[in-house]
């Protein structure tokens, strides 16, 4: 088939905080420089900022050096008074910690949504002449004739039937290439997926590790105790995942009387029946929280993962014509639960690299490898390195992770053991460990909803008539082995319920996809335990659409 072929000095794949704040600084800087580069950045949402999702406290460190007149040129920001609060769950009761360690002190950083903040974001690079194509998918890295070296993104087709048959709308895809590509697609995305394959950029590294985040921003009637309340920001940990599974949650106070509530859980969790989504619900239902939000209505919804490997995890961050920001570079610092400022930093130094790389003609790795030098030389490397064994601590269990957060805390990070080793989150899961599903209850359709209404609530959207974006190579082994050994956990860890199991006569089970539902997290691919689910990009512009989380 012919395709067109546009042609570019750069392209960023992925509308993220990374990609754009590299677009913006790459596009400042060649002009301060007065060269013309030619910059596009493709984002498989309908428009910038509906597919981003996070917390989000933002530490406006790269912000400001990114954008010094941020506060001027308008930028979202919701709530600049952080004052926070952690407290300890019990199933029915709560105590705050008295002592809040540095790293968790966010005086200084602001709340923001961070759709609205992408948007924004986009919009200041647009304004500078960066080529913004929204609702464009990138679903094959191009390579030149070694097979080595990076030279684009092919867009996917559009106007494709379930059978793979053109329509009458179809539009072929289209072959961006570029000098440079930088991959910014966020946590697992699905081209970094085979780029890495093919070249082995996660080789000798730690497994990826992930989270996933359930989150609703939800508006509070104005009598809520937590708009007298001395803390702006509530970090929990203990009820309802206990101190054997990483996670805890969270609640962020937003303009207009909104709190961004949700909670995060590691996905190296080992108990097959358990259930992100009602863990969520158990969540709102304490005390703390309920009192909280009593009387409130739930606006948006959205689920999303992070990349929380860290420091040890993070790949090799460039490749002859390429280079990977971002959560995609696992360059989250899980210890402050924040990645935007880290995201945008990597961009930015990617723009540096790849200006200095293209001003000398020479856009091999032996040039752009010298962005893992400016990543080693700059803050990022300081927060991430203090870091390194954080995450993997949390993963011990009971109250043994307390003894190697403390053996961090005195060490700079060190611990008893460095590197502390992580696990590959598909391979955690205990078998046989069966129990009927105790599905939260009083689920009123307002402030505490079923999955199907939050996927409503998100937004999500896509065309019915394309094919399956979720492959699942072997089938039969989803209905026998995993059934078996762990009773399909997909049906309970996505938050879209995508994965649905129906038991036939004779109790055979039946798995029924609903790929519409998909809220893009990510999970499935993840945490399926025979690796037996691939995540791949359906018909751009489809999936959620955020406009406040
Ligand atoms: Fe997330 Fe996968 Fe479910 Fe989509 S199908 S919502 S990516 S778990």
């Amino acid at each position: 088939m012919e395709r067109e072929k546009l042609e570019f000095d750069v392209l960023f794949v992925g509308g993220g905080p990374a990609n754009l704040a590299g677009a913006i600084h790459l596009k400042k800087l060649s002009q301060q420089q007065g060269k013309d580069i030619e910059i596009c950045l493709i984002e498989k949402a309908v428009s910038i900022g509906t597919h981003a999702l996070s917390g989000a406290v933002l530490d406006p460190r790269a912000l400001r050096e990114l954008l010094p007149d941020f506060k001027e040129k308008g930028c979202p920001i919701e709530e600049t008074d952080l004052r926070d609060g952690i407290f300890y769950l019990t199933p029915g009761g709560q105590f705050r910690l008295p002592y809040t360690p540095p790293y968790m002190h966010n005086e200084g950083c602001f709340i923001i949504s961070l759709s609205k903040f992408c948007t924004w974001l986009g919009a200041a690079a647009e304004e500078l002449g960066v080529n913004i194509f929204p609702g464009f998918a990138g679903v094959e890295a191009l390579y030149d004739e070694t097979g080595r070296r990076v030279v684009g993104v092919r867009t996917g087709d559009k106007g494709v039937n379930k059978d793979g048959k053109p329509k009458s709308n179809f539009e072929p895809g289209v072959d961006l290439l570029a000098k440079v590509t930088v991959f910014g697609e966020g946590p697992k995305g699905s081209l970094i997926r085979e780029v890495g394959k093919k070249l082995g950029i996660f080789d000798g590294r730690m497994p990826q590790v992930f989270e996933t985040a359930v989150k609703e921003v939800i508006e509070i009637p104005s009598s809520s105790p937590f708009l007298r309340s001395p803390y702006t920001v509530l970090h929990t940990f203990g009820y309802p995942l206990g101190l054997n599974t990483k996670g805890g949650g969270f609640l962020y106070r937003m303009k207009e009387n909104r709190v961004s509530l949700g909670l995060v859980v590691g996905l190296d969790y080992e108990d097959p029946m358990l259930e992100p989504y009602q863990e969520f619900l158990k969540f709102k239902k304490h005390p703390l929280i309920a009192e909280i939000i009593a009387g409130g209505k739930v606006l948006q919804q959205g689920a999303k993962t992070l990349a929380a490997g860290g420091w040890y995890s993070m790949p090799q961050l460039a490749a002859d014509g390429a280079l990977f920001v971002g959560d995609s570079a696992s360059m989250l610092n899980v210890q402050r639960l924040k990645g935007i400022h880290t995201g945008m930093k990597s961009g930015m130094l990617a723009a540096e690299t790849i200006l200095a790389a293209i001003v000398k003609g020479d856009v091999s790795l032996a040039t752009l490898g010298e962005y893992r030098s400016k990543v080693d030389g700059s803050w990022i490397r300081k927060e991430l390195y203090a870091a390194r064994n954080f995450g993997q601590a949390l993963s011990q269990k009971g109250i043994a992770k307390f003894f190697s957060l403390g053996a961090q805390f005195f060490t700079g990070g060190r611990g008893l053991i460095d590197p502390m080793k992580s696990h590959d989150d598909a391979n955690t899961l205990k078998p046989g460990l069966f129990r009927s599903p105790t599905p939260v209850q009083d689920l009123d359709g307002q402030l505490y909803l079923d999955k199907l209404t939050g996927v409503y609530l998100s937004g999500t959207k896509h065309e019915e008539d394309q094919p399956c974006h979720l492959l699942i190579p072997d089938k039969e082994l989803c209905v026998t082995r995993c059934w078996q050994q762990f009773r399909s956990p997909c049906s309970r860890f996505c938050p879209g319920q995508v994965y649905e199991i129906e038991l036939e006569e004779g109790g055979r089970p039946r798995l029924k996809l609903n790929p519409s539902n998909c809220l893009h997290c990510k999970t499935c691919e993840i945490k399926d335990p025979f690796k037996n689910i691939i995540w791949t990009c359906p018909e751009g512009g489809g999936g959620p659409s955020y406009s406040i989380v």
